[in-house]
Order: C-alpha cells, then sequence, then structure tokens
C-alpha cells in the first residue's frame, strides 16, 4: 500500500478565482511575470520558474453545449516519476523523492542536467528552467510547510473546496466518494491517472479538454479546439 501524502482536486468547484495560483507565488516570493493575451483568460500563458501553479482556461464544446472548463495546473507528483528516472541516470541526487510525504523534490543539482530531456520526460510537461540560475523548478509540495504540519498554500487558500491534502488513503476515500457523487449528473466523470500520482484530479470531462487553450496556442502539437474554431462552430449551430 502507498503511503505519503496526496492532494485531491475537485474540478467540479473550481471557480478559477487563481487564489491558489497567487497563494503559490506568494508563499514562493516569485516576480510578477509579464504577460500576454493569448486570446484566453488564462494569465500567464504558461508555467514557468516564476509560476508552479497555473489555472489553465479553456472553451469547448461538449455534446454540443459551450463549457468553459477552469483546471489548476501543478507538479504531480508521481509514484514513480518519470523525471526522475531520466535524471537518476547522471546524478541520482539531483532529484530526490522525500520518504515522509513522496513529494518530488527539485535540488540545484538539476542545473547540471538537460532541461530539455527531462522536461521531455514529464507527461505533464511540468518542469521548467530558471533562467538565472539554470536549475530545473517545479511545485515542491510546499514542502516547508507541510513537514511542519501546515497544508500546502494553494490548497490552505482555495475557496470553493476544490482543493484538498492529506494522507493518501484519506484522499483516494474522498476522491471515491465524490467521483460516485459526481457521476450522477456527469456519467464520463473521472479520476485522472489515479494509481500514478499524488495529485488526484476528478474531471467532469475527458482530461484532455481541459488543456484545449494550451494546444491551440502551441502550433504544431494536436489540437482540440482553438477559440476561434470554438466561436465558428457555435456560429454554425446557431
Ligand atoms: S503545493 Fe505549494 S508549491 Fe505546489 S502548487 Fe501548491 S502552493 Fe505552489
Ligand atoms: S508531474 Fe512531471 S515533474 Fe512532476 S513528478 Fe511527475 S514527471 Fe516529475
Ligand atoms: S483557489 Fe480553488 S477555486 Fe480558486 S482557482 Fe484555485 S482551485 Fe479553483
Amino acid at each position: 500500500m502507498t503511503t505519503g501524502k496526496s492532494f485531491f482536486i475537485d474540478q467540479t468547484r473550481c471557480t478559477a478565482c487563481r487564489g491558489c495560483q497567487v497563494a503559490c507565488k506568494q508563499w514562493k516570493n516569485q516576480k510578477v511575470v509579464e504577460t500576454v493575451q493569448t486570446g484566453g483568460y488564462q494569465n500567464p500563458p504558461d508555467l514557468s520558474s516564476s509560476t508552479f501553479k497555473l489555472v489553465r482556461f479553456s472553451e469547448v464544446v461538449v455534446d454540443g453545449a459551450l463549457r468553459w472548463l477552469f483546471f489548476p495546473e501543478q507538479c504531480r507528483h508521481c509514484l514513480q516519476p518519470p523525471c526522475k528516472m531520466v535524471a537518476d541516470m547522471y546524478d541520482p541526487e539531483a532529484i530526490i523523492q522525500d520518504p515522509a510525504t513522496g513529494a518530488v523534490l527539485y535540488t540545484e543539482r538539476t542545473k547540471k542536467l538537460d532541461a530539455t530531456e527531462i522536461r521531455n520526460a514529464c507527461p505533464y510537461d511540468i518542469p521548467r528552467p530558471n533562467p538565472e540560475t539554470g536549475a530545473l523548478t517545479k511545485c515542491n509540495m510546499c514542502i516547508d510547510r507541510v513537514s511542519n504540519g501546515m497544508l500546502p498554500a494553494c490548497v490552505k487558500t482555495c475557496p470553493t473546496n476544490t482543493m484538498h491534502f492529506g494522507e493518501r488513503q484519506d484522499m483516494l476515500a474522498l476522491a471515491a466518494k465524490r467521483l460516485e457523487q459526481v457521476k450522477r449528473k456527469r456519467p464520463h466523470a473521472m479520476l485522472v491517472d489515479v494509481s500514478d500520482v499524488r495529485v488526484i484530479f476528478l474531471a467532469e470531462v475527458h482530461p484532455s479538454l481541459y488543456y484545449a487553450h494550451m494546444m491551440a496556442a502551441r502550433p504544431g502539437e494536436p489540437k482540440v479546439l482553438s477559440r476561434r474554431e470554438l466561436l465558428g462552430k457555435l456560429v454554425r449551430q446557431a
């Protein structure tokens, strides 16, 4: 049985207030990022060494109806982290796993790794290099707070009960219970990659739809629906 900590993030309750995003930035004392308009409300456009938590916004058509999906993105703290598997080939101490919580922690030694190789190893495209130090960065589960009995800053600040954090078995039980309730109205709801990660998302629709805006903003990658395509589709349907 896997022990340690886990998050449960109930996306059916997220209002995209971005309190978690701001709380993360405040706790980490990260600088403001200059941003650009990319056709939606997502701001800044992507994760970075100054943004470990990012609320993604996507507008998609699901079963003929427009849906506005919100997705508080962060490192999933994988149980068997592919980023660490690759890093270990070069330096087993560059990325470590905290034995008490299971948090995947990046050290300053990551500056000697190939950032692109580590980023490509992550199935969720999370790590970002710090342009000033060269070290790789991402969410560290607020290990300083958690190891002192506090909640992660993002969980503590969430006003809608979207974010939960605690012992893994408790979070699995809570997630299973909530899934059962949500499925009564949303039969396609699912827990995403629940056996592989410590950040368990409850998704109302297929998980790829939460990335629709990101995919549209990255030419060359498979995309779901851009904002322009979405509006065109709605006009045609009207
Ligand atoms: S756990 Fe801490 S570092 Fe990770 S996203 Fe939340 S606030 Fe940021
Ligand atoms: S989500 Fe990515 S960065 Fe985070 S532990 Fe998993 S592989 Fe590593
Ligand atoms: S604080 Fe909670 S409700 Fe607000 S964006 Fe984050 S997860 Fe969603």
